[in-house]
């Protein structure tokens, strides 16, 4: 993928201005997001070839934060945006990227990630959902699990294995696959927090046409590490956050239709969360702060060293952004750097959640789960930020999982990076129907 590094004032002028002449509140998100996409601002480090401005990852999320400071609904958030999209754009050909990535931009569907299954998560190359070809189509079966978005995608990044008498990795294919069709089934995992935003996918002789095919026939592990590169890059720190509004893309979520300005950050706390941190210029410690400086807890100083270090380790996550940044400008890579970030970010969620739960006190042990429980929450406590701290400390447990987990992204490092000798096994070489199960 081409990266221009361009003077960040430039895009930041030329963003203004094409703003300055584009936004209308008054437009539905549909409208608002078709302008924003085909303009480029929507994608904004995706080639151009593909919607994009070719703009390094740093430019991007400055993008998405004056997006948002301008006042304007951001881009359409989601997976298609953060993993779909680029995967599409590097493997795809260019009739796939006119036909899949034109929709992600301009927010008319959503996607989701069919990757992992309840046997192959860590392991991802020993999944065994199977696809097996008949005529210009593929029929699917096989189970996905953890599926992030699942009840409300369009269509799914799907791994399948479409061929079992090779070794494991050279076996899987990555399909763009269609949600909405017999043989599909969506089931809602409830979690921790009370909400249900991960699925079980059960896919029975579904189908898949051979034109959606994503990269070649067996060749999907190389586009599936395009994908997870993505996917650690997007959540680690010092990264974006897929862009700015509660408004979802996708034709099941509801929102084309809605007017954009209704889910603009227009408002005092959208205001206030923009400069905070979420358009990539802030620091997520803030909060916290104001909060232990409010309730005299900031009194303590072991929890002011706590706070210390995390508004640190955020600092270091925005520091090693601009550090790629420069590295980049110079030609060069630094490696592991998406899986460092990860991992930060893993440090950066339970550092959160200690500390949030230690201001809070004892009123930490109460979680509303629903709107009404926490309108009801709030008045019985006098703080409306304490679902929010709590929401956190639930969540918190996700992301040194998801995205693979810290352990996995230790041993990448370790192997990758410190070329230390891997574990010893004969899995790039045996063909997978004659691995031991879960090998
Ligand atoms: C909130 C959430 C959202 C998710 N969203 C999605 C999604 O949208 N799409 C999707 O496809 N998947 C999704 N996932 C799945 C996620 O990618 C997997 O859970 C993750 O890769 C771990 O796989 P697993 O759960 O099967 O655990 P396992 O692989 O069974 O791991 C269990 C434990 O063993 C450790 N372990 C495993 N192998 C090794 C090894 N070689 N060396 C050292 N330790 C090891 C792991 O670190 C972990 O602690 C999501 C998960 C969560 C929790």
């Amino acid at each position: 993928m081409a990266v221009t590094e361009r003077a960040t004032t430039d895009v930041i002028d030329e963003l203004t201005a094409w703003l300055e002449e584009n936004w209308d509140p008054d437009l539905t998100c549909a409208e608002w997001w078709e302008r924003l996409g085909l303009s480029g601002w929507a994608a904004p480090t995706l080639p151009e070839n593909a919607y994009g401005k070719g703009l390094s990852r740093n430019d991007g999320v400055r993008v998405q934060g004056e997006i948002a400071r301008f006042g304007a609904l951001g881009a359409p958030a989601g997976l298609g945006l953060l993993l779909a999209a680029p995967t599409i754009a590097t493997h795809g050909s260019q009739e796939q990227i006119d036909k899949y990535v034109k929709d992600i931009v301009t927010g008319q569907q959503a996607w989701c990630q069919l990757f992992s299954e309840p046997g192959a998560g860590s392991d991802l190359a020993g999944l065994t959902t199977k696809a097996v070809r008949d005529g210009d189509e593929f029929i699917v079966n096989g189970q996905k699990v953890w599926t992030s978005g699942g009840q409300i995608a369009d269509l799914g990044m799907l791994l399948a294995r479409t061929n079992f008498d090779v070794p494991k990795h050279q076996g899987i294919t990555w399909f763009a696959f269609e949600m909405h069709q017999p043989g599909v089934e969506v089931r809602p995992l409830r979690e921790l927090t009370g909400r249900a935003m991960f699925n079980e996918v059960f896919m029975s002789d579904a189908r898949v046409p051979a034109d959606a095919i994503i990269g070649d026939l067996n060749n999907g592990w190389a586009a599936a590490n395009t994908t997870l590169a993505h996917e650690r890059a997007g959540l680690g720190s010092g990264g974006g956050d897929g862009g700015y509004g509660a408004a979802m893309p996708g034709t099941v979520a509801g929102f084309l239709g809605r007017r954009a300005g209704e889910f603009a950050p227009k408002s005092e706390a959208g205001q206030a969360a923009a400069k905070s941190g979420r358009g990539g210029r802030g620091n997520g410690a803030k909060l916290f702060i104001d909060l232990a400086k409010g309730n005299g807890t900031i009194a303590d100083p072991s929890l002011r060293q706590g706070l210390m270090k995390l508004y640190t380790l955020n600092e270091i996550g925005r520091i090693n952004g601009l550090r790629v940044k420069a590295e980049k400008e110079a030609g060069r890579e630094i490696p592991g750097m998406g899986n460092i970030s990860k991992l930060s970010m893993s440090e950066i969620m339970r550092l959160t959640r200690d500390l949030g739960l230690r201001i809070v006190g004892p009123a930490g042990m109460l979680h509303a789960y629903t709107g009404e429980d926490r309108k009801v929450l709030d008045e019985a406590t006098g703080n409306p930020f304490l679902g929010m701290v709590t929401e956190m400390a639930l969540f918190a447990q996700a992301p040194p999982i998801y995205g693979g987990t810290d352990q996995v992204q230790r041993n990448i490092i370790g192997e990758r990076v410190l070329g230390l000798p891997k574990e010893p096994n004969d899995d790039k070489v045996r063909p997978f129907s004659e691995l031991p199960k879960n090998a």
